[in-house]
């Protein structure tokens, strides 16, 4: 690209819906409600970054853009943000999966494999195997309008296979058009070979820190009767803000532990699961401004139909909500926000614009990148996803395909027609390396 292409006025035209999703603070109450659309609407953007967003016309009359990509009636809107993945892994639990329709519960499962099948697989993994299966999951992210996506270590869980699964987090964010943003998850599970001693494995993941926290922006941790209690991921979490990490936490997943009321505590910047959370959780998340990250896709894939989430209590108690994949051999293997949006409105009985706003700009909150991601805005990443529907609720009604026509990342066209451009060209010619 020359110079004078890079700094070109460009615009996205004629949206059917120019869905904003826009918001100075995250979204809750009412104004999850509300999508901030703009019928007839275009978004002009220079570099990396939305210059002004309005009705075509206006927006015609006003600038005068070099490059326009005409949405003719499409629905345009922000890209996804996932906020909560476990991208770097190597295997698949497809047959453990089968067993799991035959009727056995996460807990059973939990005992017999789980988790600890794919860190074996991921331990004996080289870098360039789980670099070259995460970018090929993070092409199919791409394809289906997502944006920015967060990936947790967690499956390697001693330092050697920790801080390999961090740098390959690195080189994907180095080289892959996705923005990703790299999470360090030591405290995922307690180790075969620590299962006598949490203590510890809890000591070890606080000495790995000083090594893992120069390739992460956040720690997690997962808060669980299966994981780890509320006073270990305490210290655990303490030890990561002395590293300078953001916190998140993994809470009330399989039953209730205080995980919510932890999350508070540490104001981390989101906790995720809270299918048992309390309302004490709810009200003290709320008032330290957590976000709440809903992950419909495990309470899906594992055929938790009759669960009963307080997902009404958390959004009428002004909990900020999010939604992400957790994309992971496990629990829940998708890749597709899309597919997240589907299952959240049907099984946790949201809006069409409540789970769209939990998936752009409250999940970029979740990732605290909620004033510069996750909606379109002036001064905010062109991060642009065009529809082949004309409104938003037919991206949620027609469930099952993928609606992307094209995806713009940081001002850069890198899916057209529903084919990826030379989007992972960089990280293609990266693979070589390391
Ligand atoms: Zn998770």
């Amino acid at each position: 690209m020359t110079e004078r292409q890079e700094h070109q006025l460009k615009a996205v035209v004629n949206a059917g819906e120019l869905v904003t999703a826009h918001a100075d603070a995250p979204k809750t109450g009412e104004a999850l409600s509300d999508l901030g659309i703009i019928k007839g609407g275009a978004v002009v953007y220079r570099d990396d970054t939305i210059v002004a967003v309005g009705p075509t016309k206006e927006m015609l009359a006003a600038y005068k853009p070099e490059q326009i990509v005409d949405a003719d009636g499409r629905l345009v809107m922000p890209g996804f943000v996932d906020p909560h993945t476990h991208l770097v892994h190597m295997g698949s639990r497809h047959e453990e999966y089968e067993c799991k329709i035959a009727g056995k519960s996460y807990a059973d499962l939990h005992k017999v494999g789980g988790i600890r099948y794919t860190v074996g697989m991921t331990r004996a993994a080289g870098e360039d195997e789980l670099y070259e299966k995460a970018l090929r999951d993070l092409d199919i992210m791409l394809l289906y309008g997502t944006t920015t996506v967060e990936a947790k270590s967690g499956y390697g869980l001693n330092k050697d296979s920790e801080l390999k699964l961090l740098r390959v987090a690195k080189r994907l964010k180095e080289t892959h058009p996705i923005e990703l943003v790299s999470t360090f998850l030591g405290a995922h599970t307690v180790p075969e070979e620590f299962k006598d001693d949490k203590a510890g494995y809890v000591k070890l993941v606080r000495e790995m820190m000083a090594e893992a926290a120069p390739l992460a922006e956040f720690c997690d941790a997962w808060c669980d009767s299966l994981g780890f209690s509320v006073e270990e991921c305490r210290e655990i979490l303490n030890e990561a803000k002395k590293h300078g990490l953001k916190l998140k936490l993994h809470v009330e997943q399989t039953g209730w532990s205080g995980g919510g009321e932890l999350a508070a505590e540490m104001q981390v910047a989101s906790a995720d699961h809270l299918d048992f959370l309390s309302r004490a959780g709810i009200e003290q998340m709320h008032k330290k401004g957590v976000i709440g990250v809903l992950l419909p896709g495990v309470t899906y894939h594992l055929m938790e139909f009759k669960k009963e989430i307080a997902i009404k209590d958390m959004i009428d108690g002004g909990l900020a909500i999010a939604l992400a994949t957790d994309y992971n051999p496990g629990t829940c293997r998708t890749q597709s926000m899309q597919a997240i949006l589907e299952t959240a409105c049907r099984l946790y009985r949201l809006n069409y614009a409540q789970a769209i706003n939990a998936a752009t700009i409250n999940a970029a909150y979740a990732l605290d990148r909620g004033r510069s991601h996750g909606s379109l805005a002036p001064g905010k990443r062109a991060d642009i996803a065009i529809f082949n529907c004309a409104e938003h609720g037919i991206l949620i009604n027609n469930f099952g395909i993928n609606h992307v026509h094209s995806v713009i990342k940081s001002g850069r066209m890198v899916v057209e027609n529903g084919q990826l451009l030379q989007a992972s060209e960089r990280a293609r010619a990266g693979a070589g390396k390391g």
